[in-house]
């Protein structure tokens, strides 16, 4: 924008001034601004080609410019085909394929950028072949003025386009902030009580069995006091790795709280849920022993979705009632509904 505004009041200063250096200055200050759209487009979406042919542009448009500034239809031809070149790298940039990336606003920014490069290379044609027919960029000519309305479409085109992808981008980045946990990158409370309603939901409309696991590590306050918060921190995170390892693509797993965790298994039967907890028991056990030299071992508490389940807090007030029993059974263990059962 500012590169833009520059070279346009260079270009109205120029015949009071200085016409060849500030014409100049005009022109390469347009090719700096095309090219900073081409960089903020890599930026944002990734490695472009067209890198060298860009920056050739960048530097050989005013230079050329400058040097054949006397001869009309060479400056014309030379400057509007340098530039031109460039808003075809930006055509480029948009349409090289971005995982992930906004097709709709890409296609804008693209079809914005095509109409310049067209309105741009039409110019310096016919500059460069049909002198006598082009009129000179600051007259009122109808081709000039249609040519000033399509650019101008063309860019708030563009700026709109920007902003409406800019906007999309920091709405998902926000949706995906409110509901993950920052040191885990699990769900977080928030996230996984959505999920976890419909989940519940879903199994109570085809019958199938739901198992959720609340899981608190033991003596976690003590893990901080004498290895420091930083290595809580790394208990934590060790505890989502393995929780991944363990757990299938449908079920859930989210950091519900300080140091407790909850999982939500699908189709999964009580045999299942205690086979999880079990193999989850040993690799964080066996994880923990090798990255920080302690065996790091939780409590939890399963609770099986049953018909007298009102809601999703019915079910999780159970499992949080289970492993309840089983801190005070001891630690280290898992308990269904409140029967304990020894770990394994
Ligand atoms: P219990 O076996 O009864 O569960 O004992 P505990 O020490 O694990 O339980 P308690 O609730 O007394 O302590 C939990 C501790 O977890 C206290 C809190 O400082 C710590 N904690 C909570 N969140 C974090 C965190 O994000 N990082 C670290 N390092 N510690 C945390
Ligand atoms: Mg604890
Ligand atoms: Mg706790």
């Amino acid at each position: 924008m500012v590169t833009q505004a520059l070279a346009w009041a260079a270009l109205l200063a120029a015949r009071a001034v200085h016409d060849r250096l500030l014409s100049t200055l005009w022109i390469a200050l347009l090719g700096l601004s095309l090219a900073s759209i081409w960089h903020a487009v890599n930026a944002w979406i990734g490695r472009r080609p067209g890198r060298a042919v860009m920056h050739a542009a960048l530097l050989l448009t005013p230079v050329g410019y400058g040097l054949g500034f006397d001869s009309y239809p060479w400056r014309v031809g030379w400057s509007n085909a340098g530039l031109a070149v460039m808003l075809g790298a930006i055509v480029l940039a948009c349409a090289w394929p971005a995982q992930g990336k906004g097709r709709r606003w890409r296609g804008v920014v693209l079809t914005g950028a095509a109409v310049l490069m067209a309105v741009t290379l039409g110019r310096g044609i016919l500059g460069a072949f049909f002198t006598r027919l082009y009129p000179e960029l600051r007259t009122p000519h109808p081709l000039n003025v249609a040519a000033a309305i399509l650019q101008h479409v063309a860019l708030a085109l563009i700026t709109m386009a920007l902003l409406a992808a800019w906007h999309e981008e920091a709405t998902g980045s926000l949706q995906h902030l409110a509901s993950t946990d920052g040191l885990t990158g699990l769900l977080n409370r928030r996230g996984c009580m959505e999920h976890a309603a419909l989940a519940v939901a879903m199994a109570r409309r085809h019958r199938e069995p739901l198992a959720v696991i609340l899981l608190d590590l033991d003596h976690f306050k003590r893990i901080n006091d004498t290895l420091g918060h930083e290595a809580g921190d790394k208990v934590l995170q060790l505890t989502a790795e393995q929780l991944r390892l363990c757990l299938r693509q449908t079920d859930l797993s989210c950091r519900h709280g300080g140091e407790e965790f909850l999982l939500v298994l699908r189709h999964c039967e009580q045999a299942q849920a205690v086979e999880i907890d079990a193999r989850l028991r040993t690799l964080l056990q066996r994880a923990s022993q090798a990255q920080l030299g302690i065996p790091v071992t939780f409590s939890s508490g399963l609770a099986l979705l049953q018909d007298t389940d009102a809601d999703l807090e019915a079910l999780l007030r159970r499992a949080d009632a289970a492993l309840y029993a089983a801190k005070q059974a001891g630690r280290n263990r898992l308990c269904v509904n409140g029967a304990a059962k020894a770990a394994v």
